[in-house]
């Protein structure tokens, strides 16, 4: 799986970043940087809960 991010769509509401900041981060303009591009075991299962309560659906998991 391939977590990927929409900075057009990203609104720097933060909540991935609470969800896992191993996984996420934010730039100085408050968008999503995404730390683990391709998460697996925990991480991904925290990938998924970050994609489902992202506020603007910036964030999706791709298959390889
Ligand atoms: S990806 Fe979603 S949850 Fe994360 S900072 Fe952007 S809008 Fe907020």
């Amino acid at each position: 799986m391939r977590l990927e991010k929409d900075h057009d769509r990203c609104i720097g509401a933060g909540q991935c970043v609470r969800t896992d900041p191993r996984i996420f981060d934010q730039d100085d303009d408050g968008l999503v940087k995404v730390l683990i591009e391709r998460p697996r075991g925990a991480d991904e299962a925290a990938a998924h809960k970050a994609v489902f309560i992202c506020p603007a659906k910036a964030l999706s998991l791709a298959e390889d």
